[in-house]
């Protein structure tokens, strides 16, 4: 759960499907460099990068650079290990779709044949299925290869289970890396260090000291440039199915046996199979759906939702939703989990916080707020614990401070990037940061029920302004049981 690496990596081939996309350019090399740049890889490990642009590796890596200077920082971008890491770049132009372009690749690997291969499918979805195929019929498929992909995993449990079974039909199980980034941000990690790290939280971690859970997501920006995917798709499918469950899961999960990938992911499991199901009137009572209007989100006036480019003007695709979840289990019977995210939102913050209950009895002469646990992922990775102390001065009167883990000032300067740490454990072939078929199938059974009660009911979305925490029922949502929402970050 460090940033440095205990022990040594195997030599490796990074195999880059989407080489030139996004979240190649943004992310994966920054990340990959950052790794070099802390003499955390093996002399021996290349980065193929693939995709159909006919460019030779040198226009490639001019390409790379320009992107990665506008992505890293300049106090982190250092010429000289920029330049010893571009050697370990190789492009190849292929077309996925083309069988006997795998051959290229083919000619690229076969000097290498023990090394550990990682195939990153970082393409459309609608691919992965394609590469998978591609590489299984050119032979390149050895006992060290791993393939590593990212939601969407469909969009509902059928699609989902076709995907997995077209994997399954290349990969055995304990060579695939299903990613869900979150779990790579140091905070989340440090939750399960907080949890299981500490003998302080567990005897309070349970439904007699713990009132209510808050799990936010939420967005500044709206759907810019993502509408072709996100109106086919909407807030309870892009963030609630992976993102948001997956945290739910790492708070409530019980103790596993070990750090082991199987004992963490056997109690994952657990959690979301124990989960309320929301099936039929319950999923108006329990859960808000809402689509923004236009107004104004950090001085800059947005357009509503449904005018924008790309959008059906009609759509009634949710951009924010709030849900009150349960688990049934002995230490969360009773428990509201509230589970929020949104688009066009006041603030970009993703944040839990964790409600103990209050005082019994307050012997202070003024009313006692209960403590409260905050984990914030974003924009700046904390951990705070409010208590109460008194404050300076003659009299006894209590004010509420803050225990506080500040990871910037605490540990090393720079924030890693989520994908160092997911994808050195790719190379590793440690899984426990990544899900395993059952959890991504748990989750669709979960939310398949809600979406469609949605459509069988023509739930519309309900109004909310850009720029405000979401539509008024939501307030009233989280009310019911006594509780507010957290805006308030202090
Ligand atoms: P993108 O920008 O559209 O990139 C797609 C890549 O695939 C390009 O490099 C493209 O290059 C290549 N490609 C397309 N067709 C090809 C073909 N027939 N043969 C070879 N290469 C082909 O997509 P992205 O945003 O990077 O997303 C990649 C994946 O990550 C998607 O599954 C997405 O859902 C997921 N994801 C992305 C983000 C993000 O922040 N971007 C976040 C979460 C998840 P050419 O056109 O040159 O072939």
């Amino acid at each position: 759960m460090s940033n440095s690496v205990s022990f040594s990596l195997a030599p490796f081939d990074l195999v880059l499907f989407g080489g030139t996309g996004d979240l190649a350019m943004r992310k994966l090399l920054p990340a990959m460099y950052f790794r070099h740049h802390e003499a955390q890889l093996p002399d021996e490990g290349r980065i193929i990068c693939i995709a159909r642009s006919d460019l030779t590796t040198e226009q490639f890596v001019q390409k790379m650079e320009v992107a990665a200077r506008s992505y890293i920082k300049p106090e982190d971008f250092h010429d000289e290990t920029w330049k010893t890491y571009c050697d370990r770049i190789v492009y190849a132009p292929i077309d996925i779709t083309d069988q006997s372009h795998y051959d290229k690749l083919a000619e690229l690997l076969k000097p290498f044949p023990d090394r550990v291969r990682v195939f990153y499918l970082s393409t459309a979805p609608s691919l992965f299925a394609r590469i998978c195929q591609g590489v299984s019929e050119a032979g390149l498929i050895t006992h060290q290869s791993r393939v590593a992909l990212e939601k969407p995993l469909g969009r509902d449990l059928e699609s989902a289970l076709q995907i997995n079974d077209q994997l399954a039909g290349a990969f055995d199980e304990r060579q695939i890396y299903r990613i869900d980034h979150y779990l790579g941000k140091e905070t989340v990690q440090n939750l399960m260090a907080l949890r299981f790290g500490n003998s302080l939280f567990e005897p309070l971690w349970r439904r007699e000291h713990i009132s209510d859970v808050q799990i936010t997501i939420a967005e500044q920006l709206g759907v810019e440039g993502r509408a072709g995917y996100y109106d086919h798709t909407g807030a309870l499918r892009d963030m609630v199915q992976n993102h948001l469950l997956q945290l739910l899961v790492i708070l409530a999960m019980e103790p596993p046996v070990s750090i082991h990938p199987d004992a963490v992911r056997d109690e994952k499991i657990k959690v979301l199979r124990s989960l309320k199901p929301i099936v039929g009137r319950d999923v108006l009572t329990n859960i808000v759906r809402g689509q923004y209007k236009s107004g104004v989100v950090t001085g800059e006036q947005v357009l509503a939702y449904r005018d924008a480019d790309g959008v059906d003007p009609k759509s009634n695709t949710e951009t924010y939703v709030a849900i009150k979840a349960e688990i049934e289990s002995w230490r969360w019977q009773g428990v509201p989990f509230f589970l929020r995210t949104g688009k066009s939102m006041p603030e970009k913050r993703t944040e839990i916080v964790v409600n103990f209950r209050s005082v019994p009895h307050s012997i202070f002469d003024m009313p006692m707020a209960p403590n409260r646990l905050i984990i914030r992922l974003q924009p700046e990775e904390i951990i705070k614990l409010q208590i109460f102390a008194k404050g300076r001065g003659d009299e006894m009167r209590l004010q509420p401070v803050d225990l506080d883990l500040d990871f910037n000032e605490t540990f090393e300067k720079r924030q890693m990037i989520a994908y160092e740490r997911l994808l050195l454990d790719m190379i590793r072939g440690n899984q426990t940061l990544f899900n395993h078929r059952d959890e991504v199938a748990a989750a669709w059974e979960w939310i398949d029920p809600i979406i469609n009660t949605w459509d069988e009911l023509n739930v519309e979305p309900r109004l909310y302004a850009a720029g405000t925490w979401g539509p008024a029922a939501s307030n009233a949502l989280i009310a019911k049981d006594g509780c507010g929402w957290i805006e308030e970050f202090t």
